[in-house]
């Protein structure tokens, strides 16, 4: 597996692929790699004749208050990961690499998309994911690049600024890897002590009573939400930041199960913000 720092490094190997004949899948990841990356991954591996991940800590993503600083990183064992996954190549950039310091140059979606869900709490969070995403498109030049259903509304996000761009890139969504006892797999449950991860457990457990509601035939939106709130709040150590449903493709709230709904939710385990969600069919 080839480790590039620099973007003339992926530049030049992508040029040198392409010329081969070689289809790219690009993976993006923040790294402190787990399962659910893992099975970006293998599904680009499977989809692609050359795959990248990218690992990169992205501060234009983060709020003034985030976790930018104390984010987890293991760039060596996150290396070992891709390795044995079959990745062709790494791309881990030092941020100088990736931002001018007198950047100014973003890319945002201007409907209320972004705004909703994780956007109400984290305001220039989607700017920075569209920018840092446009850049490693830019960058990669991949034929295909793949996202989590973890994060839902992120992946609504590039699937509209795709579109809205013309990036020409097909956006593969891969869906949400769990531990064993159901919490959704994510680098930050490495914050969590024994007694959150234990109490993180809820969101899962409200996520699946959802998606049993709806799956009997429920269609009134606002009475799975209600349903799940209440799970959620009989958890002490659970603040729910938003538990939400919405339209599957604008994000907008919906009071309906009707076409593709995601219900989606922010829940914080002490200081960790952690989300979960599904989708269901109506
Ligand atoms: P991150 O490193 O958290 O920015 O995530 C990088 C990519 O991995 C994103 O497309 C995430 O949606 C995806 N991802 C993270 N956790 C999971 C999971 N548990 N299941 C599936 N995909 C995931």
């Amino acid at each position: 597996m080839v480790k590039a720092t620099k973007i003339s490094e992926v530049r030049d190997q992508v040029r040198q692929w392409k010329k081969e004949g070689l289809t790219v899948g690009l993976v993006p990841t923040m790294g402190f790699l787990h399962e659910g990356h893992m099975s970006l991954v293998d599904k680009a591996v499977s989809m692609c004749d050359r795959v990248v991940a990218s690992d990169f800590v992205n501060p234009t993503q983060f709020g003034p208050n985030e976790d930018l600083e104390t984010y987890p990183r293991d760039f060596e064992r996150d290396c070992r990961l891709l390795e044995e996954h079959g990745c062709h190549m790494v791309f881990h950039p030092e941020v100088s690499e990736m931002y001018f310091d007198d950047a100014a140059t973003y890319v945002e979606i201007l409907s209320d998309m972004p705004k909703q869900l994780c956007g109400k709490t984290r305001p220039i969070h989607f700017r920075g994911v569209c920018t840092v995403v446009s850049k490693l498109f830019n960058i990669v030049t991949p034929d295909k690049a793949f996202f989590g259903q973890k994060d839902a509304q992120q992946l609504a996000i590039i699937r509209r600024m795709v579109r809205d761009l013309s990036f020409g890139i097909e956006i593969v969504g891969c869906p949400i890897v769990r531990e064993a006892d159901g919490l959704a797999r994510s680098s930050r449950n490495t914050y969590l002590n024994n007694e959150e991860r234990q109490a993180a457990l809820i969101l899962s457990k409200a996520v699946f009573a959802g998606q049993k509601m709806a799956e009997e035939g429920e269609k009134d939106a606002n009475k799975i939400v209600a349903a799940m709130t209440e799970m959620i709040e009989s958890e002490p150590l659970a603040k729910i930041d938003y538990v939400s449903a919405v339209d599957g493709v604008s994000m907008m709230p919906v009071d309906k199960i009707e076409g593709s709904v995601l219900v989606a939710m922010a829940v914080y385990i002490g200081k960790t913000r952690l989300i979960d969600n599904f989708i269901v069919e109506g």
